[in-house]
């Protein structure tokens, strides 16, 4: 079903879940130490928090509580995702829009922005590109508009998918485009996608109207926060949500973000795979508003007080922040960032190494060569990983197992993650980025126990390094 002829039928369990009165009264009341504890001890059993659970940590006054928060996510994080740190890159599709986001260099009132869809041989150059730096993992950007058909989004994936180097190919494709109708997330699931991200912005009714105009198609509040339903529906149970921190107060954004995850998992058995916390950012012809600008402390205490509600979910912090603010506050629970990352439309091969405003969607604050990001985070201790094992096997959705089974991450998502590093090492790393991370697969190897596994990634490993073979995973 093409864009234009598209149903507005909405999810079965449409409704509009963001109770604004009740959210504020939550926030009202400042958390006193013991139930703050109490709260603690919950995440750190790996148990959601509700959503007046999380209110409570986001009332915290004193500053050694907010330490305790910390410390928990640091914990958490640790236990739930190990030291991982999935990589992936962003590619932009198209530029064109009929959305008047008014945060946004796409949007459609804006005259000087640079307006360009990749052709099929566009996107194979680009492609190729990414894939001769070592990425393996994408994820397609789109404006809204109707040239971005569900059937364009779907042929757009076969493309990324059929590109080949040398022992090399993309192996997970994720999306993050316009709310799609049933039909329309059928039709680019079947074309293999991974995760279908869609940011409500903001869940302030009142800030969502002023920032989305009502006579553009995203000015539809619900049928935007009704998007991931849908796609529930249609069979995409791999759903990414996120807000635009920025536009309104972040503790609200960060209860919006929880009840969302509550409504999924509610009604479909399955919370979101991801959730993105992208901070507002300089746009070509964007006037930034700065009431509600989200300050680095805060910025560090929404991630912690997101990882610790929602433990088995995924946190993505992008490029848009500056390389050492990513350093800082990966450990409070990031389990997947963008790196070596370029965002105008054909910029892999294009632009060089400035930005150029006038040809992207917001400006970047971390512009490092994945190598570069790659050496950082293993000097940090981190195992960068493109690992696609469970996606790969049906591992996804309510059967995603990863921390359901014990010791899974020791047997599946160490090794995947160790095995696609050599790969990185061996076929892409700079000299010392090689020897940095041959070291450090020796670290992680004497941490593992001796036994069946761990000889055959030994021997995996092996064949990596001597042999042509790749894409070995448990
Ligand atoms: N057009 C689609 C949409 O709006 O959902 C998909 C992609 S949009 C290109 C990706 C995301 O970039 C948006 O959802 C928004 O959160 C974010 N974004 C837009 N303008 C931004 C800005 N000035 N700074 C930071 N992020 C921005
Ligand atoms: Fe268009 Fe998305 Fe930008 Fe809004 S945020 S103007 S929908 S590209």
């Amino acid at each position: 079903m093409s864009h234009v002829t598209r149903s507005h039928r909405l999810s079965q369990s449409a409704v509009d879940f963001i109770d604004e009165p009740y959210l504020f009264s939550l926030l009202e009341q400042p958390a006193q130490a013991g139930e703050v504890r109490d709260i603690i001890a919950k995440s750190l059993s790996k148990e959601p928090l509700t959503v007046p659970e999380t209110a409570k940590l986001l009332t915290i006054q004193q500053p050694d509580l907010w330490e305790e928060v910390f410390d928990a996510a640091r914990r958490l994080k640790r236990d739930v995702y190990g030291n991982r740190i999935v990589l992936f890159a962003p590619l932009y599709i198209g530029s064109e829009c009929t959305n008047d986001c008014v945060y946004c260099a796409f949007r459609r009132s804006n005259p000087n922005v640079v307006r360009r869809t990749l052709s099929p041989d566009d996107i194979e150059s680009q492609v190729c590109h990414l894939l001769d730096r070592g990425h393996k993992r994408l994820i397609l950007v789109f404006g809204e508009h109707p040239r971005y058909s569900p059937e364009f989004i779907a042929d757009c994936v076969r493309r990324v998918y059929a590109v080949k180097r040398p022992r090399a190919n993309i192996r997970r494709v994720n999306i993050n485009a316009a709310p799609l109708d049933h039909e329309g997330f059928a039709t680019v699931k079947a074309a293999g996608i991974g995760t279908y991200q869609i940011f409500q912005e903001t869940y302030h009714h009142e800030t969502y109207a002023k920032v989305h105009p009502r006579n553009t198609r995203k000015g539809d509040y619900l049928w935007r926060l009704d998007a991931l339903s849908r796609a529930m529906e249609a069979g995409c149970d791999d759903v990414g949500i996120g807000a635009l921190f920025g536009l309104f107060d972040w503790r609200f954004e960060v209860l919006g973000l929880v009840s969302h995850a509550w409504h999924l998992q509610r009604h479909y058995n399955v919370g979101p795979h991801t959730i993105s916390f992208p901070r507002l950012r300089r746009a070509a012809g964007v006037t930034l508003d700065e009431t509600y600008r989200v300050s680095d402390e805060d910025f560090k205490r929404l991630i912690a007080v997101l990882r610790l509600s929602v433990p088995y979910t995924g946190l993505i912090l992008t490029a848009r922040e500056p390389a050492e603010l990513r350093r800082a506050v990966m450990e409070f629970g990031v389990s997947q960032i963008d790196a070596g990352s370029r965002i105008e439309v054909g910029g892999y091969t294009e632009v060089g190494d400035a930005q150029v405003l006038e040809r992207e969607q917001f400006e970047l604050g971390d512009l490092r060569p994945l190598d570069e990001v790659i050496r950082q985070l293993m000097t940090d201790g981190y195992i960068p990983s493109f690992c696609t094992a469970c996606y790969r096997l049906g591992r996804t959705g309510e059967h995603f197992m990863e921390y359901a089974i014990p010791g899974f991450i020791q047997r599946f998502c160490t090794p995947n993650a160790l095995s696609t590093l050599m790969e990185y090492l061996v076929d892409y790393a700079s000299r010392e980025t090689y020897e940095t991370g041959v070291r450090l697969i020796e670290n992680e190897l004497a941490k593992l126990p001796d036994g069946p596994r761990k000889t055959a990634l030994i021997e995996r490993l092996r064949r990596i390094r001597e042999t042509e073979e790749r894409d070995l995973y448990f």
